[in-house]
């Protein structure tokens, strides 16, 4: 294992080239250098960039303002706390965005109280599917980005390439893994991980909990009006399954009896008897 990794490189090129040279197995796993770059300059040229007045009535869209603060925020060049004074300073109204920042907050106070806890189910599926049922390992169609669903595949290419993804993104990628290919969502974790920047084992393995109804009362599933209208039908428009054979081109009754058949009122604890699986509306709900 290297120890003593240079710090000092002319340009970006010599660092990229010096990386390449001492990490060969990575380089030759995926070559992909992403445009985000590290440290306090870069951080506070993207804070400069934040919209909070616009955030709330446009986040759930891949193109709406979000802050794209995550990968500073995870490696500490940037605070929570900072963040939000911020936010608070500048007298805007802000509701929306703190309470995402309390978000990332919360998963690192789980973390702190279940440590390693954070890769075991911490609750039963509540999906009618028994956990050894889930597939331990992601299919290579879906890692190798050839699912044929043009969403699905450029997300993924998304991941490796650029090493961040929009939360809607990831929620859609995150439901289409464990309960379309009934994978367990460590596999998706694990994968997520290795491949974001701002990769981070409490929110990121929590919110694969709460997709996948481990960390939830219900399992999280989107349809296709939900994606098309959060993405300007960008990836529909391109896609051969559009026309037909599209699996998320269905109600949510007909997706839920199809993803989980033998769900049972038993499999979920619902106290007002409705709703048996998180509906995406994006009108309600935590995310
Ligand atoms: C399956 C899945 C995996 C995820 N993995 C990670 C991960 O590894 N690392 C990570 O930082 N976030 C993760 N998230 C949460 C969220 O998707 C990202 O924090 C967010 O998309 C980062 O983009 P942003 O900075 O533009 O966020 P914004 O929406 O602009 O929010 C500002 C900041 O608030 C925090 N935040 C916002 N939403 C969430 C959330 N739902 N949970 C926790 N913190 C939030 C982040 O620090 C974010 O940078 C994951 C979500 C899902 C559904």
């Amino acid at each position: 294992m290297t120890t003593d990794l240079r710090t000092d490189f002319p340009t970006r090129e010599a660092l990229l080239a010096y990386l390449q040279e001492t990490f060969p197995e990575s380089a030759a796993r995926d070559p992909h250098v992403s445009e985000i770059r590290g440290g306090r300059k870069a951080a506070e040229a993207q804070l400069d960039q934040i919209d909070p007045l616009n955030y709330g009535r446009t986040r759930n869209h891949l193109a709406g303002k979000v802050t794209r603060l995550s990968p500073w925020l995870r490696h500490g060049v940037l605070s929570l706390r900072e963040v939000r004074l911020l936010v608070l300073t500048e007298g805007y109204s802000a509701e929306k965005l703190v309470n995402e920042l309390a978000w990332r907050d919360y998963w690192q106070r789980v973390y702190v109280l279940i440590g390693e806890g954070i890769w075991q189910d911490r609750e039963p599926y509540k999906t009618g599917v028994r956990a050894e049922e889930y597939a331990h390992d992601l299919p290579a169609d879906l890692v190798g980005g050839t699912t044929g669903l043009v969403c699905m595949d450029s997300f993924v290419a998304d991941l490796h390439e650029t090493g961040w993804l929009h939360n809607h993104a990831r929620m859609w990628l995150a439901a289409y893994v464990v309960h379309h290919r009934r994978v367990r969502w460590q596999a998706g974790a694990i994968w997520f991980l290795a491949n974001l920047l701002d990769g981070d084992p409490a929110s990121n393995n929590l919110s694969w909990q709460w997709v996948a109804s481990t960390f939830s009362h219900k399992p999280y599933i989107f349809d296709r009006e939900n994606l098309q209208r959060n993405t300007d039908g960008v990836y529909c428009e391109r896609c051969p399954l559009a026309r037909g054979g599209c699996p998320f081109d269905q109600s949510y009754e007909a997706l839920e009896a199809k993803l989980f058949p033998t769900k049972t009122t038993r499999d979920y604890a619902d106290e007002d008897g409705r709703g048996s699986y998180q509906k995406d509306t994006r009108r309600k709900g935590r995310y």
